[in-house]
């Protein structure tokens, strides 16, 4: 699929929008050309009206075998860290920027990550745009340099931004903006970190500053 042909997800994404809307909608999704090598489209999941929006940057293999966000690997040291920073997972909603797995070659039966591109992540951001306006969290945290370029361009460097609350861009299309963002590393970091307690550590750090900031202190 060439640029041109890459129309974006917009005509996928129903008037009405509920969970279940967007979930059934989505997986007849031809906004770019990952529907092709995946086995399902994977939306965000969590409770409508949750304080927080935790945002990754696509399903992995696990993820898109199951279709649920954030069960594989990385998915766990996602929710220790949520626990160890005191946050509620009932009160999160947990979705990616992109909803298809983007992969290339096998090792075993595990397929090989490959990072979605900027075309993909713009096609696909209608579906993060309902997600906004359905969920409408107070704050949302980045997880990783993909959801950071998503919501503020290309230059965007999780290193330098991570953990201090910034506001959503204008720039960054929502009718339901949150009231502040965070961004911090993507869990999968810690899984490929040489020293993973402290990736882990700073994982944790940050968090408990969203945690500070849904605590409203
Ligand atoms: S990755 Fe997003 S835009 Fe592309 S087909 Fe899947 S849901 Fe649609």
């Amino acid at each position: 699929m060439t640029e041109e042909e890459r129309p974006g997800a917009g005509a996928w994404v129903p008037d009405r929008i509920s969970l279940r809307s967007l979930e059934e909608a989505v997986q007849s999704c031809r906004g770019c050309e990952l529907y092709r090598d995946a086995t399902q489209a994977v939306m965000g999941e969590g409770r409508l009206g949750s304080a927080l929006m935790l945002l990754g940057e696509q399903p992995g293999d696990q993820e898109d075998r199951q279709g649920h966000p954030f069960v594989g690997p990385a998915g766990g040291v996602l929710h220790d860290a949520l626990a160890d920073a005191g946050i509620d997972p009932d009160d999160v909603f947990t979705t990616n920027v992109v909803k298809h797995f983007r992969w290339s070659g096998t090792r075993g039966r595990r397929r090989i990550h490959q990072s979605p591109s900027r075309a993909h992540v713009a096609a696909c951001g209608p579906w993060l745009e309902a997600e906004l306006e359905l969920v409408r969290p107070r704050g949302v945290v980045l997880l990783g340099g993909t959801a950071g370029k998503a919501v503020y361009g290309a230059s965007f460097r999780v290193g330098a931004a991570r953990g201090e609350p910034m506001t959503w861009p204008a720039t960054s299309a929502a009718r339901r903006p949150p009231d502040w963002v965070l961004a911090t590393t993507h869990p999968s970091a810690v899984l490929r970190a040489d020293d993973r307690a402290a990736t882990y550590d700073g994982l944790v750090a940050d968090l408990r500053v969203a945690a500070a900031l849904l605590a409203g202190t």
